[in-house]
């Protein structure tokens, strides 16, 4: 898989405003928000779409999803959303997998 802009922020070679970091994930504003809030989570392991996910990474998308509801409670969201988009087709332009937590805080 080539390197992308998200292998740099992970190293912090790029910027990002980063609001979680585990050993597992790190979760970032996107650039280019669609949300009141727009984070996106991806796995410091650089896996290109979620259609190469393997059984073995299965532990990982457990914790992605335990780290939106993190975020979620975290800024307050009364409702979020996840979206993944996989391949060109499918939307995908960044080709190391990341889950879109979009989110819209209580008023
Ligand atoms: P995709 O279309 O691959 O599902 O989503 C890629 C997302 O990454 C887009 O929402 C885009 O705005 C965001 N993005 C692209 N480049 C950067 C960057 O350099 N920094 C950040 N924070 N987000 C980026």
């Amino acid at each position: 898989m080539s390197e992308t802009i998200f292998s740099k922020i992970i190293r912090r070679e790029a910027p990002a405003k980063i609001v979680h970091e585990d050993e597992l994930t790190m979760a970032f504003h996107d650039i280019n928000p669609k949300a009141p809030i727009h984070i996106l989570i991806v796995p410091k392991k650089p896996i290109p779409t979620l259609a190469d996910v393997s059984e073995e990474d299965l532990p990982l998308i457990s914790h992605i999803h335990k780290v939106a509801q993190t975020l979620a409670k975290a800024y307050e969201c009364e409702g979020w959303r996840l979206v993944v988009n996989v391949g060109e087709k499918g939307g995908q332009e960044v080709f190391h997998l990341h889950y879109h937590f979009l989110g819209w805080p209580k008023e």
